[in-house]
């Protein structure tokens, strides 16, 4: 069984998602946006230990409450990344190009790719490669649960920037079509930033992906 406690937090009101399977008391992170105290002290509260953060990318308003997160644990988190973001990470997913600092903390060491399976106690989620908004994003598919968590490549009628240094419009509109909208319609995406959608819905509904406005 998976639960997932949302946050909305930083700058930006970045979405991140403590997740867990209760009974082996272990979680992880998907994209630990900011505040790191807080959504450690919620993992404390349910006496889940954080063993992993998950990156669906490096933007600093998805990474920037790692280090308060790593700093109350021991042993450290395992930080898993798409190598293609580690440039990004160097540079502090871009924060000071935003006027931010942020402690990225513990260097990444799992490297994501392409129908990679992480495991949380008994739960598979599996790994997609979705670039586009940036080189080496990702997104993670809990088949058992109906559940994907999106980062910043698909939202509640919208996507992705791209505009943006390594991003690329035509890249991740293939990704949305060939990662997202394979997966069945009723799958809930949990994206970045906003509102939670389906897969149906942004079939249906998503302007940016070949549906006009006004339809
Ligand atoms: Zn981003
Ligand atoms: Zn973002």
């Amino acid at each position: 069984m998976l639960e997932i406690i949302p946050f909305t937090l930083g700058p930006v009101q970045t979405n991140a998602y403590l997740i867990a399977d209760p009974d082996f008391h272990e979680g992880a992170v998907i994209d630990p946006a900011w505040d790191g105290h807080i959504i450690l002290a919620e993992a404390k509260r349910r006496n889940w230990r954080i063993a992993h953060l998950w990156y669906t990318h490096a933007h600093f308003d998805h990474i920037g409450g790692a280090g308060a997160i790593a700093d109350g644990l021991n042993p450290l988190p395992l930080v898993a990344l798409h190598p293609a973001d580690h440039v990004l990470w160097r540079a502090e997913g871009g924060a000071p190009l935003f006027g931010f600092k942020i402690d990225p903390g513990p260097e990444p060491t799992i490297d994501l790719v392409q129908g990679q399976i992480l495991r949380l106690g008994n739960v598979e989620i599996e790994v997609r490669y979705t670039p586009g908004h940036t080189p080496g994003h990702c997104i993670f598919y809990a088949a058992s649960a109906g559940v994907c968590f999106c980062g910043d490549l698909i939202f509640h009628d919208s996507v992705g920037r791209t505009d943006l240094p390594g991003s690329d419009p035509d890249t991740l509109v293939n990704s949305i079509t060939t990662q997202v909208f394979s997966l069945p319609e009723a799958t809930r995406l949990l994206p970045g930033h906003g509102p939670e959608t389906t897969v149906g819905r942004e079939k249906k509904f998503n302007p940016f992906v070949g549906n006009s406005p006004s339809a």
